[in-house]
């Protein structure tokens, strides 16, 4: 007999599920992710922030950003692991990733250093070793190949000015007047990002457009996908 999954999909009922979130950038997919990965009670992995990571060590040591080997070594030198508040977060190098990754200066060169195919073999690989028992992965490829198999895909979507507007909100500028290069960086992160990932959703991934939506509603809809893909796997924290 299957498990009930009267409890929804939290805790024990959600041991073992791994759940795929992609999207273009400052479509909510780590806020959603962070939210979802909370609520089921297993880890929150950002890929982002292996490729912002590398993007600021490549500024801090003056790395030629067309140096494919060069960052290739780099990548491969970062200590990737999951820790900290349980149920746990990407740590880079033992350390939670800090402000220093979401600057405009990584954000104007991490396209140029995450379109290298060695450095995406680098880091798909270090992102499917940190799957463990389940986890909540956000990126670009994460339903396509980095977690072909995931139980549950889930590719976010929303009009560049509603997602220019989230992110300058996040970034709590406060300023109307940061909107406009917010949305320029976006959609020239955008272009250069989907060269190298063409962001087209999986076919077995769910679309979620969230421009109506609150992020309460966005994880809402997540949540109801995650139940009933437990409910059909009968899966449990035993798997
Ligand atoms: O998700 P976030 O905007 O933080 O990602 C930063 C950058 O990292 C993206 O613009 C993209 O260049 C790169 N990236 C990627 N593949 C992923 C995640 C992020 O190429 N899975």
């Amino acid at each position: 007999m299957k498990p009930s999954t009267a409890d929804g999909a939290s805790g024990t009922a959600s041991a073992g599920i791994t759940v795929a979130i992609d999207g273009p950038a400052g479509v909510g997919k780590s806020t959603l992710a962070q939210a979802l990965a909370a609520e089921l009670n297993i880890p929150y992995i950002n890929t982002g922030l292996m490729y912002r990571g590398l993007a600021a060590r490549a500024l801090q040591r003056g790395i030629d950003l067309d140096d494919t080997p060069a960052l290739a070594r780099e990548a491969a030198g970062f200590r990737f692991a999951v820790g900290g508040q349980p149920p746990g977060e990407l740590l880079i190098d033992g350390r939670p990733p800090g402000p220093e990754l979401t600057t405009a200066e990584v954000e104007e060169i991490v396209s140029r250093v995450s379109r290298h195919a060695a450095v995406r073999e680098v880091l798909r690989r270090a992102q499917r070793d940190l799957r463990g028992r389940g986890c909540v992965m956000e990126g670009r490829d994460i339903g396509t190949e980095v977690l072909a198999d995931a139980d549950v895909k889930i590719f976010l979507m929303a009009p560049p000015a509603v997602r220019a507007r989230r992110r300058a909100r996040q970034r709590a500028t406060g300023d109307p007047a940061g909107e406009p290069p917010i949305s320029e960086a976006l959609t020239l992160r955008d272009a250069q990002d989907a060269a190298t990932n063409p962001l087209v959703p999986s076919k077995d991934a769910y679309t979620l457009e969230t421009a109506g939506l609150s992020p309460q509603a966005v994880l809402r809809a997540a949540l109801s996908l995650v139940r009933r893909r437990v409910g059909q796997t009968g899966r449990n924290g035993a798997t």
